[in-house]
This record gives C-alpha cells, sequence and structure tokens, in this order.
C-alpha cells in the first residue's frame, strides 16, 4: 500500500482521534508524500532531525515534538513547534517556558506520565502529576498551554497489560481535568503502531503513529 492510502484508511479508522504520523528518520519526500495525501500533523522525536524538516517542508504542518527533549535544545524550536508532548521534568517546563516568552507564544504541552514497567521510558510519577495540579504550580508558566498528558505502555504482547497502563493513564486524566478545568487540557496521546487500537479504546485523544504509515525505521 501507498503512503497516501495507509494515511486514508487509518483516518477513517480514528475517527475524531488526531494522528500524528511519526516521520523519525525518514526522509522529506516521504513526508511530503503523506503531506499531499492531507496529513499536516508530524512527529519527530529528535531536534537536529526536526529542525531541517521545519525548514524544509509547508509552514502550514503542525510539528509535535514527542522524544526527550534536552533543556539546552528547547531554543531551536520554540518559534514554531506546535507542541511538545515529551515535557519529563520541572527544569523542561522552566526552559520551555523562558523561550515561548522569548518568541511571545504559548507553547501546548503535554506531560509525560511514566506508566510502563520498563527502565527505558520516563515521565513524571502519576503522583507528581496531582501534585503539580493540586499545587497550582502551572501558574508558574505563563507560557505554557498545558494540554494534556502523554504516556507510552510498556513494550510487551500482553494485551492485557497494555489496556490496564492505558487505562490508569486515562483515570489520572480524568482525575487532573476535575482539578484543572481549563478547556485547553483535553488531549489524551497514547498508542503507536502496535497498540493504538486498544489506546483508542481506553480514551485516547492522539495516537502517533510511524511505522504503520511509513514502513520499518
Ligand atoms: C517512534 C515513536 C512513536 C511511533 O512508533 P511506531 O511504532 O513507529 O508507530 C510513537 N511515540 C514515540 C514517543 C516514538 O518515539
Amino acid at each position: 500500500m501507498e503512503i497516501s492510502e495507509r494515511i486514508k484508511e487509518l483516518k477513517k479508522e480514528l475517527d475524531t482521534v488526531t494522528l500524528v504520523a511519526v516521520s523519525k528518520t525518514h526522509p522529506i519526500t516521504l513526508i511530503q508524500e503523506a503531506y499531499q495525501a492531507g496529513q499536516r500533523v508530524f512527529g519527530e522525536n529528535r531536534v537536529q532531525e526536526l529542525v531541517p524538516k521545519h525548514e524544509a517542508l509547508p509552514k502550514d504542518i503542525q510539528w509535535h515534538l514527542i522524544g526527550s527533549l534536552q533543556t539546552n535544545k528547547v531554543k531551536y524550536i520554540a518559534s514554531f513547534v506546535y507542541m511538545i508532548q515529551s515535557v519529563d521534568s520541572l527544569k523542561l517546563l522552566e526552559t520551555i517556558d523562558k523561550e515561548a516568552q522569548k518568541h511571545n507564544r504559548k507553547i501546548n504541552c503535554l506531560l509525560q506520565v511514566y506508566i510502563a514497567q520498563e527502565e527505558t521510558k520516563h515521565g513524571f510519577d502519576p503522583t507528581e502529576i496531582v501534585d503539580f495540579f493540586t499545587t497550582q504550580k502551572f501558574n508558574n508558566y505563563k507560557n505554557i498551554e498545558f494540554s494534556g498528558l502523554m504516556g507510552m505502555a510498556t513494550n510487551t504482547d500482553n494485551l492485557d497489560q497494555v489496556s490496564k497502563e492505558f487505562r490508569s493513564l486515562n483515570l489520572l486524566f480524568t482525575q487532573i481535568k476535575n482539578i484543572y478545568t481549563n478547556p485547553s487540557f483535553f488531549q489524551l496521546s497514547m498508542g503507536m503502531s502496535s497498540d493504538y487500537k486498544l489506546a483508542i479504546k481506553e480514551g485516547a485523544t492522539i495516537v502517533r503513529i510511524g511505522s504503520t504509515i511509513f514502513g520499518k525505521r
């Protein structure tokens, strides 16, 4: 199947769920193919790759940063990035806030939550997220739009476990929405090629799909 067909199929299946086409490691020509099929939302995990792609491609693309981000790299993307999904520390939040202020804009951010049984994944603990909103720490970051939460499930064939992890993230999401009632906080990003169907069942509003669209990396 062609990239354009895969995107059309996915869009039908996803309905109102937002598709972030994860284009990391893939060349600009393939992104252009997806763009021509109507895709406008793309995800990259490395700043060094995101910056040249942003420069080369149409400016109506919404770029999502989905990989772990070093504070010293935020300045390279602060002027244009649409959303940073992988915010995993207060230090990073502070830096994004400062850099966004320099560009006189707000940057959409998702707080990444650690839900997996794996050392390699990172993010805030659920208790830290609850504390963050209960103690109204969000007031310290005027140039950040808190848009929701992001999580990655354990990389396992145990579908029950994956579903459970997504469900726990959705419960946390609901809990936070009761504390932090800002209407901009409505996004739950979970699910990739291997588990997006489960993620949608458990309430994802954004899925991040790479290999199903672009093939193996
Ligand atoms: C690479 C990546 C994805 C997409 O993974 P696929 O298995 O190719 O769909 C999703 N989320 C994050 C954070 C990633 O780094």
